[in-house]
């Protein structure tokens, strides 16, 4: 959820290979009490292991995803099973995923001479994506502009376009994807969302009065060195991109926590860059923050139980938000606020912005509930991308119809 810290700033420290996914098994683990959560914790602990936790542990209620290298897979099983714990084999051979992934990503490489001829269906890489976007400003420069926020750790431009018909601050909407680098889905539907807003603006009468009353703001890799990296051959999809080294005592391992400490230090630059512009604009009426996996919409708070004061609001448009989702293709999400729906977390991006007045304030976890986890098939890029574009839309209306 939160990306107060990042992941993969900076090379590995340690040199890999991509063997080390060989037979490398994804666990599901359901955990049906508090006990079991923390003998999973005690799991987590053991360095040795070098497990790799893609979701949890957190509450009894969400079931734990953990990458286990095969070396370390009898121990967990039978640690498992000697404590009474239930899990099943979520990804069997993680290597026969990737390299499926890897030979469709790598048939599809070539740069597109205009958006028309990109490849939406297909994950790319940030020098592809940074193309695209000056594609996209260049064929539409009376709509789409091209704005730097700052610069990642390494010095990569942190890149937002806006979508704009003019005016000076006007509302805004922000919408950010691909702050945790590995949650690909997210910066390939950022990529589509970015090409609905053009192709839509002036066709579809909703978006089109959107845009005559509102700014967007799309932040579509928003940690570029992290994805950058994940696209490194012995690195590939960052799968190895959470050393354990960097996570004291107390951190989280799920890459959706606040308290998920990356494996490298200083790795704030992208945060605060996005800090830095929501102050400096002001006038921001819906934060949105995209991250995979689960399918979930999440609001406000993460750090408290007690209710915001839009609690009510903001239910009220989640529900519909999720409702115009699944009427493409049935997909299900869950909704609530994130302490309710997932587990306390606190420091959260949305609990930020709802505290600094953006009362739309929301996350989206994508697809899938863990069947490829943060490996989605590219065959489901455009499906959730357009499946998610009904529930953005749906809130990107609320907001444009109820102004404050
Ligand atoms: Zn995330």
């Amino acid at each position: 959820l939160a990306p107060v810290s990042l992941p993969s700033n900076s090379p590995p420290r340690s040199p890999v290979t991509p063997l080390h996914l060989h037979r490398n098994q994804v666990l599901r683990i359901f955990v049906a009490d508090e006990a079991s959560v923390e003998k999973v914790k005690e799991l987590e602990e053991l360095q040795e292991l070098q497990l790799d936790f893609w979701r949890g542990p957190g509450s009894q209620d969400v079931p734990i995803d953990v990458r286990v290298p095969f070396a370390s897979l009898q121990a967990v099983k039978v640690f498992l099973e000697s404590n009474g714990i239930r899990y099943s084999i979520l990804i069997d051979d993680l290597q026969a995923l990737v390299d499926e992934e890897q030979t469709q990503m790598i048939s599809h490489h070539f740069m597109p001479r205009s958006v028309e001829t990109f490849n939406y269906a297909s994950y790319h890489t940030l020098d592809e994506i940074y193309d695209f976007m000056d594609l996209l400003v260049a064929e539409n420069p009376n709509l789409v502009s091209k704005i730097q926020i700052g610069n990642s750790y390494e010095g990569r431009p942190l890149n937002v376009l806006k979508f704009s018909t003019g005016g000076t601050k006007r509302p805004a909407i922000w919408i950010d994807t691909g702050i945790h680098s590995r949650e690909w889905i997210t910066q390939a539907s950022g990529v589509v969302f970015a090409k609905k807003i053009v192709d839509n603006y002036g066709k579809d009468p909703s978006l089109t009065s959107i845009l005559d009353n509102l700014d967007i703001f799309l932040e579509i890799v928003t940690n570029p060195d992290g994805f950058a990296f994940t696209h490194t051959k012995v690195f590939l999809l960052g799968l190895l991109s959470r050393g354990r080294e960097a996570g004291g005592a107390g951190a989280s391992s799920n890459p959706c926590s606040e308290t998920y400490r990356g494996p490298y230090a200083n790795s704030e630059s992208e945060v605060k860059a996005i800090v830095d512009f929501v102050k400096s604009h002001g006038n921001i009426k819906a934060f949105i923050s995209i991250h995979s996996y689960t399918q979930l919409l999440l609001y406000p708070y993460g750090y408290t139980r007690t209710r915001a004061d839009d609690y009510q609001e903001l239910d009220n448009i989640a529900k519909a938000a999720v409702a115009a989702l699944s009427s493409l293709y049935g997909t299900q999400y869950r909704y609530g606020s994130i302490i309710t729906t997932i587990y306390q977390a606190s420091g959260g991006t949305i609990d930020w912005t709802y505290n600094q007045g953006i009362k739309y304030s929301f996350t989206f976890e994508l697809r899938d509930t863990g069947r490829y986890g943060f490996l989605l098939p590219a065959n489901q890029i455009i499906p959730t991308a357009e499946e998610t574009w009904l529930a953005l839309m749906t809130i990107m209306e609320y907001t444009r119809d109820h102004p404050y």
